[in-house]
């Protein structure tokens, strides 16, 4: 079932910080990730290894949030959901629902091309055991609050996942209280609406939390809302 609630901004909370969209490629905000990340560079130097940047066109109507890069997957490859099997979910969902055109190989000179969708994290370094502390989602929220506010066309946000959908409430400036996460639940924000959806992890597919119908059902309401 479809839960929708329409949530108030709170003025208190909607500070805009002005920073870049993506980080610095040594971004030295997070103690533990940029040693973790200094410790996978030594382990792995052939891999990208940095905060890995949004990947399509910032004047699309679609944002995509997702937790953090995976450690095989966008860590390795530099770009988001892409090495991994959370990709292969996502973009065969957004090529079938015309958010994504070409075909995705896993690799990031693959030529697919996002299409008004764009893609980015709520933690742009991998964090051990794909596990974020709460004080780096918070201070990674300020490239995700500079990603929106250069998206001028911006109409809707799939969050994948708790952490994902709680860190872009903030970053909208919305309690959290007002817009519990459910999978399959949309939330209207102001001009914004925004959708919950399970992670689209190898382990959330595995254990039938999500199955790719359900994941399909999210992208097919974004779609009706957009055409
Ligand atoms: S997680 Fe974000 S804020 Fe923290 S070091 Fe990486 S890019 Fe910087």
């Amino acid at each position: 079932m479809t839960t929708i609630s329409t949530i108030k901004s709170d003025p208190a909370a909607a500070r805009i910080v002005q920073a870049d969209t993506d980080p610095d490629r040594n971004c030295p905000l997070c103690p533990r990730l940029v040693e973790f990340r200094e410790e996978t560079r030594a382990r792995q130097p052939s891999w990208f290894n940095s905060p890995v940047p949004s990947f399509g066109d910032p004047d699309s109507r679609l944002l995509i949030v997702g937790l953090a890069p995976g450690m095989q997957g966008a860590n390795r490859t530099g770009r988001p959901f892409t090495g991994d099997y959370a990709g292969d979910l996502l973009y065969a969902t957004l090529t079938e629902y015309g958010f994504a055109e070409g075909v995705y190989q896993a690799r990031p000179d693959d030529g697919l091309r996002l299409v008004d969708c764009r893609i980015s994290n709520a933690v742009h370094c991998v964090p051990p055991q794909n596990k974020p502390l709460p004080a780096e989602i918070n201070v990674c929220r300020q490239f995700l609050i500079a990603t929106i506010a250069n998206m001028p066309s911006l109409r809707a946000i799939v969050a994948l996942g708790r952490i994902a959908h709680e860190s872009t409430l903030k970053a909208l400036g919305l309690r959290a209280a007002a817009a519990p996460f459910a999978h399959g639940a949309m939330h209207q924000a102001g001009a914004i609406k925004l959708y919950d959806s399970y992670h689209c992890s190898r382990y959330n597919t595995n254990t039938r939390v999500l199955t790719p119908a359900m994941f399909r059902n999210v992208f097919a309401k974004v779609r009706a809302d957009l055409s």
